[in-house]
């Protein structure tokens, strides 16, 4: 029997990588992955520099989602057919499916002084680094944005449906919101899925995630999995990485 091809998402903050952003601790889970087979996808709000840095780290090279599925990084030799792209970046095909970042930063320099905002845009490196306790070197490559922003104080809740006016969406991360264009984790996985079952015909899909952000990745793969509390019905909630390994075998 031809064994089916499998594809696992990985949310990156709060479940591959933990609180000291340090990406050792997810090399025994990765290799294990690709033991078993599976191509690993990072789909995160995390920007390309930052995945960059993970890929590089963990020696994974398959396409990768930005930004709250805004647009998928596809490597140029991946796929051995042509497929519709928006643009080529460096050694990437790029799809977007998000807003332009000016769009979106535009809109929060309108509203960041009545519902108090702080985000990327308008944050130094040492405020990035204070409210996300990133590294230096991670707060530089999370600073250069190209579809969202993350919000990491407000003032008033309010700010949520003054967002959406503007025709953005919100989601919310295991830390912060997220504003981002009409897009989310699953629209892009489910474009990607459709790329490899164009490859390899059936594709078994996985899908790891511990934030309302990832619970459009949990709709539409057959095996999902939540870190933490969060419940979601199509989804099988599990403590850690490594418990993931034990349970699909
Ligand atoms: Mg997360």
């Amino acid at each position: 029997m031809k064994m089916k091809m499998k594809v696992i998402f990985l949310d990156l903050d709060g479940t591959l990588i933990g609180d000291d952003y340090s990406p050792e601790p997810a090399e025994k889970v990765i290799d294990e992955l690709k033991r078993k087979g599976f191509r690993i996808v990072f789909n995160s709000s995390k920007t390309r520099a930052e995945q960059e840095y993970y890929r590089k780290a963990l020696n994974v090279e398959d396409p990768f989602i930005v930004e709250t599925g805004s647009a998928i990084y596809i490597p140029k030799e991946y796929f051995p057919f042509t497929f519709n792209f928006t643009r080529e970046g460096g050694d990437y095909f790029v799809i977007e499916l998000g807003e332009r970042y000016e769009v979106i930063k535009k809109a929060l320099d309108e509203l960041s002084e009545k519902f108090g905002l702080k985000y990327y845009g308008n944050s130094g490196v040492e405020e990035v680094m204070n409210f996300t306790r990133l590294p230096r070197q991670l707060a530089e490559l999370a600073m250069m944005r190209e579809y969202s922003e993350t919000i990491f104080r407000w003032k008033d809740e309010g700010f949520i449906e003054a967002i959406k006016s503007r025709g953005l969406r919100i989601s919310k991360g295991s830390r912060f919101y997220n504003v981002h264009g009409n897009t989310d984790k699953g629209k892009a996985a489910h474009l990607l899925l459709h790329l490899y079952s164009r490859f390899f015909g059936d594709v078994e899909a996985y899908a790891v995630g511990d934030g309302l952000n990832d619970f459009p990745l949990f709709d539409i793969v057959k095996n999902a999995f939540i870190i933490g509390n969060l419940r979601h019905p199509n989804a099988v909630n599990i403590n850690s990485m490594e418990e993931l390994l034990e349970v699909i075998g």
